[in-house]
């Protein structure tokens, strides 16, 4: 496909629509312009032509016009609260200062069709000019309605500065990289990460390139609010009804849930066990040492537990660890005795909590400081000023399908 060729037969040039759909309703909240040409009998995708570094953004941008003109139309016939979601890279946004874009988009206002029907999707991979006056720009383009959606194909360290910096409405996240590495551990932090970040800034996730049902079931289990793919719907010459998806997604939904719910309960009824067993072995015991304390422990949660130690209510720890040492067996690591765990995160909150309410706390699911492995622990207040910690091993979690 050459670029002079697409130049020279603008008629072949067609807007493709994939819908996105909402979680809170599941309708088609809008659709994403999608660039086509027709050869014949073959319907190619634009992507190649505006992502090629050596077609000037003059060209573009005239290709670009022209499939944002012939989109307009059909925008004409979108439901209330429907959105035409605009691809633009930022050089591509940034093209003569972004003033030839800004005035075709006034111009279809005048058209009749409200500029708050739009929403400018930036896909921000590489830029090399000044971003404040990215930033300028978009905050331009925010007062005539037009909402801002960033996308980009990695994510990495200065993601987060970047988008602190443009605080979009909507946050694109790419699941081509979840196929790539699966669930691994690290997409999933980056995952969390960017939920946090999404939260802070006001932004709602979109999860784009859905393909696979287990695709869907991650986005929704990471806050996606909004979802695009083909395993969803395929982009589309024409528009459809709002509510083509919704019978499927509600069924989808079902299922997620009630694997959600069943993981969940799953956790309470391993957690309640844990204290009951823990329980009846501090009450049996009058003055007990640590030590005899966690040969009782052993003996009952032998195959869950890897780690155990005391601490008071301030997090210094009053015993040594004990440990399971996965050559050696357990051993003493009197080397822990007084160390202060008061500043890891939710120490204090779960010491409180525990003395309030007189009863055991299961984490959540973290990395081992040590192992690396994704752990739980189990605390118990032994007395008021005394918490006992057991830490869960990686492997009685898998097995006992405590991972969620
Ligand atoms: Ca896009």
């Amino acid at each position: 496909m050459d670029a002079l060729d697409i130049l020279t037969n603008l008629d072949k040039v067609v807007p493709y629509y994939q819908p996105i759909l909402s979680a809170d309703e599941q309708i088609i909240i809008g659709y994403e312009i999608l660039g086509r040409y027709i050869q014949g009998e073959q319907i190619n995708s634009l992507g190649p032509f505006f992502n090629d570094k050596e077609i000037p953004e003059e060209y573009k941008f005239e290709v670009d016009q022209l499939l944002l003109e012939r989109a307009s139309l059909i925008a004409s016939q979108f439901e209330p609260g429907q959105k035409l979601f605009i691809n633009r890279s930022v050089d591509q946004l940034m093209y003569q200062d972004g003033e030839p874009f800004l005035e075709q988009l006034l111009a279809l206002e005048k058209k009749g069709l409200p500029l708050n029907k739009f929403v400018l999707e930036i896909e921000y991979d590489s830029y090399s000019g000044d971003i404040q006056q990215v930033v300028h720009l978009l905050s331009y383009y925010r007062t005539y309605g037009i909402q801002i959606a960033v996308s980009k194909k990695e994510f990495e360290k200065s993601t987060v500065d970047l988008l602190g910096l443009l605080e979009p409405d909507i946050l694109k996240v790419n699941l081509a990289a979840l196929r790539l590495t699966g669930t691994s551990a690290s997409f999933q932090d980056i995952m969390f990460t960017l939920s946090l970040l999404a939260r802070k800034i006001g932004a709602e996730l979109l999860f784009e390139n859905i393909e696979m049902d287990y695709q869907l079931q991650f986005a929704w289990k990471n806050g996606g609010r909004y979802y695009q793919g083909f395993y969803l719907s395929h982009p589309a010459p024409k528009l459809v009804s709002p509510f083509m998806l919704k019978e499927r997604l509600k069924q989808e939904f079902h299922g997620f849930i009630l694997s959600e719910k069943k993981k969940i309960q799953a956790i309470y009824s391993a957690a309640e066990s844990f204290h009951h067993k823990v329980q009846s072995i501090v009450v049996k015991q009058k003055k007990p040492s640590y030590e005899d304390l966690f040969l009782q422990i052993k003996r009952e949660m032998d195959p869950a537990a890897f780690r155990m130690y005391v601490c008071d209510e301030d997090g210094f720890q009053l015993s040594a660890n004990y440990f399971k040492n996965p050559e050696s067996g357990w051993v003493v690591q009197s080397e822990y005795l007084h160390k202060n765990w008061s500043w890891r995160p939710y120490f204090l909150e779960n010491i409180i909590k525990m003395r309030n309410e007189n009863k055991g706390i299961l984490s959540d699911l973290y990395s081992d400081i040590e192992t690396g492995e994704p752990v739980r622990t189990f605390s118990y207040p032994v007395s008021s000023q005394e918490f006992l910690f057991i830490d869960i091993s990686h492997h009685f979690l898998f097995d006992s399908n405590l991972i969620l």
